[in-house]
């Protein structure tokens, strides 16, 4: 079966369920043994519950895995994933990346001895040269979040390999539908459902993905043990939303490229950092390893915060809001928003200043929202 067949049918046979065409949402915490020392499929909702499983089925299928395992949140799959490490081991980290994961990693894990390098992965002699003796992985994300540099996954994948280094990469800008790094040689993707995958900004939540039957079931040891866990009824929000993932991503494609199109010539903006463009450094790059460009972005405007701000605060559809991937359009200032909680020089060696906005195109009129655009750029 392919993407869109998958998206709707994988992990779930109606037969098993009545009959009904939609999962059920199995909200028991815990389920009846048949008789002692005989546990059924599930026997307790931390473990394993049956809306969960049709999920993690799906998330399997469509990223091209054996496995996967849904979270309730993207931080909570990512903790997951890093709980794989042991103190005193050393990571290689995507320089410029969401800040979450820059938090989680920088702050949370190097207090327990996990120790990492921040590192252009689009440099690969920078990247080896970063690698040590203590090396044990790479945390990759690409399309960044939010200056949309891309890493060459097959590249750094390779590179992995000859180490023995174990790589992961979150997938959450392009979901499976426009990338999908496990076939591209990555061991584990990350992804917050909260964003396109879900869709619909009615969630928070998380997955992990991969193609290694044993690495599936020690990260599952880890979320049973962590408890990091997708509720049910969350589940069945994600399950929802992945059914429509397809045509979603293909219209929030459509709208962000002309978007971008059209905010390349407006006078006002200093740049466009969008992969679909062929002013992008590493658009070649992007035809590659992706089947399109998902609907979030970047740009440059001439100024700075005032401007930004004037601007900003001038957006009628577009709403002034963090997180991204929902079928409304959202509008952001990463400086002072999403990756706030990374300390300014830090931002600045980033190349996340004042003038940069980032945007999540939304599926209405793409005519609409870039009048909305092209108001609120008048005021600035
Ligand atoms: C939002 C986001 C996360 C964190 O996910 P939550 O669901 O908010 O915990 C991780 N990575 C990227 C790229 C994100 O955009």
């Amino acid at each position: 079966m392919r993407f869109k067949t998958l998206a709707i049918h994988a992990g779930y046979d109606p037969s098993a369920n009545h009959g009904a065409v939609v999962p059920p949402v199995v909200q028991s915490s815990t389920f009846a043994f048949k008789a002692a020392g005989e546990p059924r499929t599930f026997d307790y909702s931390r473990s394993g519950n049956p809306t969960r499983h049709t999920l993690e089925t799906t998330f399997a299928a469509l990223e091209g895995g054996v496995r996967g395992l849904a979270f309730a949140t993207g931080m909570a799959a990512e903790t997951t994933a890093l709980m794989l490490f042991n103190p005193g081991d050393h990571l290689l980290v995507q320089a410029d990346l969401y800040g979450g994961t820059w938090r989680l990693i920088s702050s949370v894990f190097a207090a327990k001895g996990l120790t990492a390098s921040f590192v252009d992965l689009r440099d690969e002699a920078a990247l080896r040269a970063a690698i040590t003796p203590a090396t044990k992985g790479i945390w990759i994300e690409s399309p960044t979040n939010p200056l949309m540099n891309l890493v060459d996954l097959r590249a750094v994948a390779q590179i992995a390999k000859e180490h023995s280094l174990l790589t992961i990469c979150d997938n959450t800008f392009l979901s499976p539908y426009f990338q999908r790094p496990l076939d591209l040689g990555i061991d584990i993707v990350v992804h917050s459902t909260t964003k396109y995958i879900n869709g619909h900004s009615d969630v928070v939540a998380g997955a992990l993905m991969t193609a290694d039957a044993a690495l599936g079931d020690k990260l599952a040891y880890l979320q049973n043990a962590l408890g990091t866990v997708s509720s049910p009824g969350d589940c069945a929000l994600v399950l929802r939303g992945l059914r429509t993932l397809a045509i979603r991503m293909e219209e929030h494609n459509r709208n962000a490229l002309a978007i971008a199109h059209w905010l390349e010539a407006h006078p006002k903006i200093a740049q466009v950092l969008h992969p679909g463009q062929s002013s992008h450094p590493q658009h070649q790059l992007a035809l590659q390893q992706t089947t399109g460009f998902g609907g979030t972005f970047a740009f440059r405007l001439r100024g700075a915060r005032e401007e930004a701000f004037r601007f900003l605060n001038a957006v009628r559809i577009f709403t002034l809001a963090e997180s991204l991937g929902g079928v409304e359009s959202l509008i952001e200032h990463p400086r002072t928003m999403t990756h706030l909680s990374i300390p300014p020089a830090t931002l600045d060696q980033m190349g996340i200043g004042e003038d940069l906005i980032r945007i999540s195109v939304g599926i209405e009129d793409v005519t609409d929202l870039i009048a909305d655009l092209s108001h609120a750029l008048d005021q600035i």
